[in-house]
């Protein structure tokens, strides 16, 4: 049966850098590359797509809910689902935004064949991407040491799969490892041995001889894309991916960082000093996403003013995009130099409890909050 193979790239670093990886690596995957445009990306992260694009070799294609202009008097697929909602902007809390413009339009786009989508979670991040409901859907994660996503590893290790997991340890582990591995295999998930320690005793021992193990039980006994496959070669890969990894794989590509994680330099007063910060964009998605930091609002203010602006306009009506304050009242120097002057503060501290002063540590930190599906 045929498996369909594809990757959304976000306009973020790791999408963009897990595309490269996988055609460097896998030539022969034939990976499909898709983007879901809100129409509200900031220009850097157009750029970053097209960049892509020539290297790749193949289209990314772009695919909408409902395409702009067509299927729809809007000229954006976010102008059209805002005027759905009422005027009711997306937030943290009603992120009606995630789900139309991005988990809907991928759904249609795959459809009911078996899909194997790539999804370029990093081995230093601690989350788990979108899970597709669809059953025809399995995510991979070829940048982390554990591949599978949560529902398969659940799966695998669930204590009455013991038996079936147990035998094909037994026929595919070298000698030298087997007795040691098939003590924990038989061992029972517990409270005092939990599903995590199982699978990293399991991922330590061996990464490549749990990914045949898995490859196998999918193949024989589930209906996943992946064990629809003869061969899977990622079952043989145990690299393990970190930012810097990625920032590698960006530069060596000659596509380069997207320039919105481009440090600028801002001025401060404090305590009657003139300090120097630097701010950047932590992330992709729509310029006016809720999820970025006072700092970046800053940022938007003052390196794109005009996005800003058109952010404003959308605060109506009692509708805004924090909870704390409007854009208006966010942009009044006052207020600019209190979170700057917050930020350059925080930093500092921050910056003597490291063990580096790596400015990546900066995007580390900030990527906790968001959502994968935009951000990656
Ligand atoms: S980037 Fe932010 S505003 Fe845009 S779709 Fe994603 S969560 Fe919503």
């Amino acid at each position: 049966m045929k498996v369909k193979h594809v990757l959304g790239i976000s306009g973020g670093k790791d999408s963009a850098a897990l595309a490269l990886y996988l055609k460097n690596l896998y030539p022969t995957l034939d990976v499909d590359y898709y983007s879901c445009d809100t129409g509200k990306e900031l220009k850097e992260t157009y750029e970053l797509i097209e960049a892509l694009n020539s290297r790749l070799g193949k289209d990314i294609k772009t695919i909408f809910a409902v395409e702009p202009e067509k299927e729809t008097p809007y000229k954006t697929t976010f102008d059209h689902f805002l005027a759905e909602y009422g005027g009711y902007l997306p937030s943290s809390t009603a992120r009606w935004c995630t789900k139309k413009l991005k988990l809907e339009p991928f759904e249609k786009y795959i459809g009911d064949e078996p899909t194997i989508s790539y999804v370029g979670i990093r081995g230093d991040e601690n989350r788990e991407g979108y899970i597709s409901k669809k059953t025809n859907v399995q995510s991979i994660f070829p940048f982390r040491k554990n591949i599978w996503s949560e529902d398969v590893i659940k799966e695998v290790l669930a204590n009455n799969n013991i038996p079936k997991i147990a035998k094909l340890y037994n026929s595919l582990s070298p000698n030298h490892l087997k007795e040691d591995i098939l003590n924990r295999v038989n061992q029972p998930i517990s409270p005092s041995f939990r599903q995590g320690q199982k699978l990293e005793f399991l991922l330590n021992s061996d990464v490549k001889l749990f990914n045949r193990v898995v490859f196998e039980y999918l193949k024989e006994n589930t209906n996943y894309p992946v064990g629809l496959l003869e061969e899977f070669p990622l079952i043989d890969n145990d690299e393990v991916l970190v930012l810097d990894d990625i920032f590698k794989i960006l530069d060596e590509s000659g596509v380069g960082i997207p320039a919105y994680y481009i440090k600028k330099s801002y001025q401060v007063e404090i305590d009657g000093k003139i300090e120097t910060g630097t701010y950047s964009r932590s992330r992709s998605g729509c310029f006016f996403c809720f999820y970025q930091q006072k700092i970046e609002w800053v940022w938007l203010l003052e390196n794109h003013p005009a996005l800003f602006k058109k952010a404003m306009v959308y605060e109506k009506d009692g509708y805004n995009w924090m909870d704390s304050e409007t854009l208006e009242e966010l942009s009044k120097p006052e207020r600019v130099k209190a979170i700057k002057k917050e930020h350059f503060t925080r930093m500092k501290r921050q910056l003597s409890k490291r063990t580096t002063n790596s400015w990546k540590d900066e995007i580390i930190e900030a990527e906790g909050l968001g959502c994968a599906s935009c951000f990656i």
